[in-house]
């Protein structure tokens, strides 16, 4: 068995098998009575729970990982999200594998197993509590798109769409590439950071190659003890196939929402080459209010962390991710009047300069 397909077997998602990595509190361990009870998913693989600090149960990893008893109050959240976010009560006639909020793109999800259940998940109801259940036909979902022909980019999501095995991210990449208005396909997956062992020779061979639909891949890394030298190798791994990465982080209240740990963050994705592409809001799911911050919070982190504070390429752009598509929500100093002959702009610092302006 390879290594990838070990770590998934050996997830760690009891009591018991946490013990062997953590002292884990008294509050972890009533969370983890509580998804027991409830049936909800939890856990990941050893190689990221191995990232754990064994004695602070604030470590990011953890509250990441472990489920906590504050999931089952929703005083923020919206019930039945997922259906609500994902315009699946519309009169539009979809398979359920297609999720739509644009005209030219999908979400195609392909599975609702993952390598990492997070706490945070959007589609948790999905994918961790499982009150909600789709059909992950590909077939229909490949019949779908071939039918629309406005759909030119294809978004493979899940769940974890790297947790399939070699041969079905074969198919799935084939079958989408005859699609003649098909023009690129993405990955969204977690595995480059809790499961850096996916990328084995295998799935770069299924990856690689100079095609006329190109492969993208978006990961999730929401704080800089996740990136490891095994990261590093998975993603130039990627790289050398011709596949180029963006991370998609969460703002997690606690984890990731303060200056440092922000541009920490940020900085070291550059050093192993993936480009911050997003910082999404956390989602109004329900039970997850304890991850929430306010909406301005991560315009203000862009404008004191990152804007002029460190190299421009380490700028996510801030999206709300809503039912009508991702609205952008990046800080508003920059821009201070305007007329026919100059424009006043502000820099970070918060000093002001002209630009002359050109008539229409
Ligand atoms: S890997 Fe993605 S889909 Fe899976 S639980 Fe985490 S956020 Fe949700």
């Amino acid at each position: 068995m390879e290594e990838w397909m070990m770590q998934l077997e050996t997830s760690v998602n009891t009591l018991e098998k946490l013990k062997k990595y953590i002292h884990v509190s008294p509050g972890e361990k009533e969370g983890i009575e509580e998804a027991a009870k409830r049936n909800v998913r939890w856990g990941t693989t050893p190689y990221f729970v191995a990232l754990m600090d064994p004695e602070d149960p604030n470590c990011p990893i953890r509250r990441q990982v472990i489920p906590s008893v504050l999931e089952n109050e929703n005083r923020y959240g919206v019930e039945n999200y997922l259906e609500w976010k994902e315009n699946r009560l519309t009169d539009e006639d979809r398979p359920e594998c297609i999720a739509r909020q644009y005209h030219d793109r999908i979400a195609f999800l392909v599975t609702d197993v993952c390598a990492m259940y997070c706490r945070h998940c959007f589609r948790k109801e999905l994918v961790v509590i499982r009150g909600l259940r789709f059909r992950f036909d590909i077939e229909e979902g490949l019949q779908w798109i071939r039918e629309h022909h406005e759909i030119r980019d294809v978004l493979v999501t899940g769940g974890d769409p790297f947790v399939l095995s070699d041969d079905k991210i074969e198919y799935l990449i084939a079958k989408l590439r005859e699609i003649p208005h098909v023009e690129m396909i993405r990955f969204g997956t977690r595995t480059p950071i809790v499961l850096p062992q996916r990328i084995t020779p295998g799935l770069k061979k299924v990856l690689s190659g100079n095609h006329r639909v190109p492969i993208w891949i978006n990961t999730q890394c929401n704080h800089p003890k996740e990136i490891t030298e095994q990261t590093a190798k998975a993603v130039y791994d990627l790289l050398s196939c011709g596949i180029s990465i963006g991370n998609q982080a969460v703002l997690l209240k606690g984890i990731n929402d303060d200056i440092d740990t922000f541009k920490e963050l940020h900085q070291k994705l550059l050093t192993i080459r993936i480009r911050p592409y997003y910082l999404f809001y956390c989602e109004p799911a329900p039970g997850i209010d304890h991850f929430r911050t306010p909406v301005e919070k991560g315009a203000e982190l862009i404008r004191d962390a990152i804007r002029g504070h460190t190299t421009g390429m380490a700028q996510p752009m801030y999206v709300v991710a809503t039912r009508i598509g991702k609205i952008m929500l990046m800080p508003y100093y920059s821009y201070v009047e305007k007329n026919d002959e100059e424009y006043v702009v502000r820099n970070f610092k918060g000093e002001t300069t002209t630009l002359p302006n050109i008539p229409e």
